[in-house]
């Protein structure tokens, strides 16, 4: 397998394993896709750097002049240092103490207010001297995985479209100046309708807001994982979701930007997660293949039941067996079961693809294990994004009590 004319085994090879391999050319190709499906719109992506926030992915993020979608203080900090202006970057936050969007405003970033006890500090403390965007709930239920599910009535995200009421009466009270509406209803939304109602929602409540800028739907695409997966299909969210907003516009009597914060859309596909076995167990159950990762690299196969497709890229034309794929974690790490994968011996690279997004953003020191390394390739060549961990970075914070003395 290669990418960008680059051997994933001689990336395996020269840095080593468990490694991260992301493709800017991917992350490109998903973005163009999403540009031109809306290409009549005053269109503005927002990347959701949750979904992968190694620096230099934001720094190429950036280059390629789109903003960015943050959940905490930390992510903008990031995002200024990879570059980005304050007023590109969105903090969406949700349940973070009002000191913290004190901190976001004074860095100058867009604030993205999801509960109205908080909507009130933020008049009583700015007036009308600080725009801001409300999260709206649309109470939709988008998507199979409850888990990923944020837009039901009992969700924690959002102000609900039901305390409309509510938030007009203290916005008016504040002269509070929200300058966007926006809406975020969760991974894995399968359909352009889907999109549609919650769009729908949002511009009904928009007619009450007379100085908005934007109205952002979020995110939510849907991904492949595995060959027939069905996906968002891009062009068609462009062509419907484009019309009905043109029509809201018209209504309105401005035109208004159409933002979007994909996370997993731009950067799933181009990461490839990079493993090497250690052991081959026969059990009188099934062949577990252990390999040298665990959940603390990558979760999403136990955290959220999700397939990530893994390759013996080591013996490509072996013949394909049964195989029970586990980590090395003192814990259930099933990264795949019976899985059909060409003849797997000790020493092989596997590669679990589609690791791009919630892969290393989510992975952990358990089991004080070390963090993997990230390559990013760009231009045909291979960089090093992300050193390997070493055992300083384990022990880094930890302070040794001398117990003689204590
Ligand atoms: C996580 C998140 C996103 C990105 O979601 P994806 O499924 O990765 O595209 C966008 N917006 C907000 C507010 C989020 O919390």
């Amino acid at each position: 397998m290669h990418i960008q004319g680059i051997s994933l085994l001689a990336l395996a090879e020269e840095f080593g394993t468990p490694l991260y391999v992301y493709d800017t050319q991917k992350m490109l190709e998903k973005l163009t896709l999403l540009k031109q499906s809306f290409q009549s719109q005053k269109l503005k992506i927002k990347y959701a750097a949750k979904a992968l926030s190694n620096i230099s992915v934001l720094g190429f993020f950036k280059k390629q002049d789109i903003g960015l979608d943050t959940v905490a203080l930390e992510e903008i900090h990031l995002g200024l240092e990879a570059g980005f202006a304050p007023e590109d970057i969105l903090f969406t936050p949700n349940c973070v103490s009002f000191e913290e969007i004190k901190e976001a405003v004074a860095l100058g970033v867009v604030i993205n207010i999801d509960n109205i006890a908080i909507l009130e500090q933020f008049g009583h403390y700015y007036g009308s001297s600080v725009p801001c965007c409300i999260r709206i709930n649309p109470h939709l239920v988008a998507g199979g995985n409850s888990k990923i599910q944020v837009g039901h009535i009992d969700s924690k995200f959002g102000i609900s479209v039901l305390q409309m009421r509510h938030v007009l009466r203290v916005v008016k009270a504040h002269q509070i100046k929200v300058t966007g509406l926006h809406m975020h209803t969760g991974s894995d939304i399968l359909e352009a309708d889907i999109f549609l109602r919650g769009a729908e929602i949002l511009f009904e409540a928009a007619m009450e807001f007379p100085d908005l800028q934007f109205l952002d739907f979020g995110s939510g695409f849907k991904v492949a994982y595995k060959s027939g997966d069905i996906t968002t299909d891009i062009a068609e969210l462009g062509e419907k979701i484009g019309k009905a907003f043109e029509d809201f516009c018209q209504q309105y009597g401005r035109s208004l930007e159409i933002w979007f914060e994909p996370g997993k859309y731009l950067v799933s596909e181009a990461g490839y997660f990079l493993v090497a076995v250690n052991t081959i167990k026969q059990t009188p159950a099934t062949v577990f293949a252990g390999v040298n990762s665990g959940f603390n690299h990558l979760i999403r196969p136990m955290l959220y039941d999700a397939y990530h497709e893994i390759i013996n890229i080591s013996n490509p034309e072996g013949t394909p067996r049964l195989y029970s794929v586990v980590g090395y974690i003192c814990e259930t790490d099933t990264f795949g079961v019976d899985r059909k994968i060409t003849e797997i011996r000790e020493g092989d690279v596997l590669c679990m693809r589609n690791a791009g997004a919630y892969g290393f953003s989510m992975s952990s020191q358990y089991n004080s294990r070390l963090r993997p390394a990230e390559v990013l390739i760009y231009n045909g060549k291979a960089h090093l994004v992300r050193k390997r961990e070493t055992m300083e970075d384990i022990l880094k914070n930890q302070i040794l009590i001398d117990y003689e003395k204590a």
